[in-house]
């Protein structure tokens, strides 16, 4: 029989005994990978898991729990993890959207969440961040051969939910190819080999610690250091024995932090990859400043997997994401006709390729709203391609703050306030104004015992910034409301501060 994605992976994999996993617990090889989740793939049909069914997981991080994800591949089921923070009202909301066959928790939320999975009609089962729970015991009495279901590459792997940042998370249906063919893409661009060992610090909820980190890996026949959590001492602790860390911007702060990140400590790396929100091209300065490594920023998202990356070998700039991946076509669009605008204009980023997604799960009027006649997915994300092909991103189109009139992209706004000193960064948000229907707001970080004050940042933006531009005030606070994933909650801001004008 034929599985698409697990054929590819088996494909690649190196001699049995070579090491999979680094973890906290032991180490993995590749012949623990596959006995383990043969086991669990022959658990989760037992249970009476069919081909296509859902298998929605809300787990802490363990080796267990990514096995978990390859089981299900195996099985020819749809995995669906759900972020751990996920409150029992949120997981009413997703079960009943996904309506899987099996819900799998963490033994602490093994009773609040009972009658979540009965009203919802799901077998509960509980998996422990320890590598204990009711399905590994289950597991545990199965045999370590599975026939792999037959699968092709239009078939669902995974839905994905996006990370909520704009609103009500969305569920992105991935195919086998979907995520196949960026795995392979990205191998290749980034130079993946068996020699490699990844430093995995990422959650495993979401497409970066998952997909893009986990099926490189395993597409290179490669190896990881996978930690349960990002601790920064922990990371670079790990970097003597490791070639590759991916990681969220916040990351980068973070070890810029520590006094232990060095030329030395780096040495042995080759990659840095960031991703996942914007990386100040202040943080790339310091951390090359630093270590000598130019770190890789690239850009995706949960519905279309990675769309661009800076170059392995040619130039890494700091602000922008770099060139389209090959096999995906890229275009910045008039936002309202969807009309292709010249490089260097601003304008909706719209994507094509088989990294995009099949849909939003049971939402097909907004799947049809995202998509264009000729097939190009729409982002979301304004951006422009600058005469070199390099793409960078202005934002969302959702933060987009349109005042007296005018469009205002927060993006240049925050980057003449982030250069004022005492600036640690900012967010320049829309919040209702009785005469312009938005003021323009700029939310600011201020180092710690340096005194910026409301005027002073003012002042300083008017020769900088046409006059419409302009924050009509300035606010500040000890730090930016960030989601799990290190991405600024805008509307947690325009939230907040939704009566400043009234
Ligand atoms: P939701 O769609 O639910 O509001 P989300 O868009 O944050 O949440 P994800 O799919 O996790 O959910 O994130 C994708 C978004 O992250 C992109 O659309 C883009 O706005 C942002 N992003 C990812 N990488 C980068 C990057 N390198 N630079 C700037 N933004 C990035
Ligand atoms: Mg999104």
């Amino acid at each position: 029989m034929s599985n698409w994605l697990f054929d590819a992976i088996r494909a690649a994999a190196p001699d049995p005994s070579t090491l999979f996993l680094e973890t906290p617990r032991g180490d993995w090889s590749y012949a623990d990978l596959f006995a383990r989740s043969a086991r669990l793939a022959n658990a989760l049909v037992a249970m009476g898991v069919a081909p296509g069914e859902r298998v929605a997981v809300q787990v802490e991080k363990s080796a267990e729990a990514l096995t978990l994800y390859l089981a299900c591949v195996r099985a020819g089921a749809v995995y669906l993890p759900l972020n751990t923070g996920y409150t029992q009202t949120e997981l009413d909301y997703f079960v009943g959207d996904a309506e899987p066959r099996v819900l799998v928790v963490d033994p602490a939320a093994e009773q609040a969440l009972a009658p979540v999975a009965a009203k919802h009609r799901a077998r509960l089962e509980t998996l422990s961040a320890d590598g204990g729970g009711s399905l590994l015991t289950a597991a545990a009495h199965a045999s370590d051969r599975f026939e792999d279901v037959a699968r092709g590459p239009d078939d669902l792997a995974a839905i994905l939910y996006t990370s909520g940042t704009t609103g009500r998370s969305k569920g992105a249906m991935l195919s086998h190819d979907n995520l196949l063919s960026n795995a392979l893409t990205l191998k290749d661009l980034w130079r993946f080999s068996r020699e490699d060992r990844l430093i995995h610090a990422l959650p495993i909820f979401h497409t970066h610690g998952l997909f893009v980190a986990t099926n490189i890996v395993l597409a290179a026949g490669a190896s990881m250091i996978f930690m349960p959590r990002f601790d920064a001492a922990s990371v670079i602790a790990a970097m003597p024995r490791a070639t590759v860390l991916m990681g969220v911007p916040t990351f980068y702060v973070r070890l810029l932090q520590q006094p232990g990140l060095t030329r030395e400590a780096t040495a042995g790396m080759r990659l840095f990859v960031s991703g996942s929100a914007p990386l100040l091209a202040e943080t790339h300065r310091a951390f090359e400043e630093r270590t000598g490594q130019k770190i890789l920023e690239r850009y995706g998202m949960t519905e279309t997997n990675m769309i661009t990356s800076n170059p392995y070998d040619g130039e890494r700039v700091a602000g922008a994401v770099g060139f389209p991946l090959p096999g995906v076509s890229l275009r910045v669009a008039d936002p309202e006709s969807g009309a292709p605008l010249p490089d260097g204009e601003v304008g909706m980023i719209e994507v094509k390729g088989p990294n995009v997604f099949k849909g939003y799960w049971r939402m097909p009027e907004k799947t049809r709203a995202e998509f264009r006649p000729d097939g190009f997915f729409i982002t979301g994300d304004l951006g422009r391609i600058d005469e070199r092909g390099y793409v960078w991103i202005v934002g969302r189109g959702k933060d987009l703050v349109i005042s007296g009139g005018y469009n205002i992209y927060p993006k240049e706004v925050e980057l003449e306030i982030d250069q004022l000193p005492g600036v640690v960064e900012s967010a320049v948000i829309g919040v209702p104004h009785p005469d312009f229907g938005e003021g323009v707001t700029a939310v600011v970080v201020p180092v710690q015992g340096h005194a910026v004050d409301e005027s002073g940042v003012l002042a300083a933006l008017e020769g900088r910034l046409a006059r419409y531009k302009q924050p009509k005030r300035v606010m500040f606070v000890d730090e930016l409301p960030r989601n799990t994933m290190g991405k600024v909650q805008k509307n947690v801001l325009r939230d907040r501060y939704a009566d400043l004008y009234a």
